[in-house]
């Protein structure tokens, strides 16, 4: 299954953290990574804290959604994240944001990531990887990330 990850980080040394995510995600079983977008900045967007770090990284993978989730769960753990309170800063945050063109909606699990469509600090680095892709129920990327320009977002030095 072709599926895309969305890596974001605003404590610590947050480039090295995005770094160690790709490299654990890559480690995955039944996993292996097949491409890694750019490094991006942007500002956060309804949170305080210094300036995110994303991208966004493409598996192939055996795993089922649930397994997936829980195995970035333990990524995350291991950066050391706690959950302060809502969209507080972290050390690290691994959004499923697609899973094939399937549709979950579990309590635990919504894929597409539902708020993945308006965000383009996740549209951007997807578009570098996969600039033809449609998101299901959402539209075309190309299309979403017209919409979500006023949003300040950069390469990464
Ligand atoms: P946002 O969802 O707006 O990006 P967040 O990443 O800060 O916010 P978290 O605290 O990391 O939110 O996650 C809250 C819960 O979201 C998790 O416990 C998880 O069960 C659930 N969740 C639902 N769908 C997904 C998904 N596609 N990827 C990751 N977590 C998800
Ligand atoms: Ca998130
Ligand atoms: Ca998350």
């Amino acid at each position: 299954m072709r599926v895309f990850i969305g890596l974001g980080a605003n404590l610590g040394d947050a480039a090295a953290t995005l770094n160690a995510a790709v490299a654990a995600l890559a480690a995955l079983p039944l996993t292996s990574l097949t491409a890694r977008s750019k490094t991006y900045r942007s500002a956060p967007i309804d949170a305080h804290g210094p300036d995110y770090l994303n991208a966004v990284a493409e598996l192939e993978t055996a795993l089922s959604p649930v397994a997936l989730l829980s195995e970035l769960q333990g990524i995350e753990q291991a950066h050391g994240r706690e959950r302060a309170y809502r969209n507080a800063p972290r050390t690290l945050d691994l959004d499923l944001l697609l899973y094939g063109d399937q549709v979950i909606a579990t309590p635990e699990l919504t894929v597409p990531h539902a708020r993945m469509h308006e965000r383009a600090f996740v549209l951007l680095p997807l578009q570098e990887l996969a600039p033809d892709l449609q998101i299901p129920m959402r539209g075309k990327l190309a299309d979403l990330l017209a919409a979500a320009c006023d949003q300040r977002i950069a390469v990464s030095a």
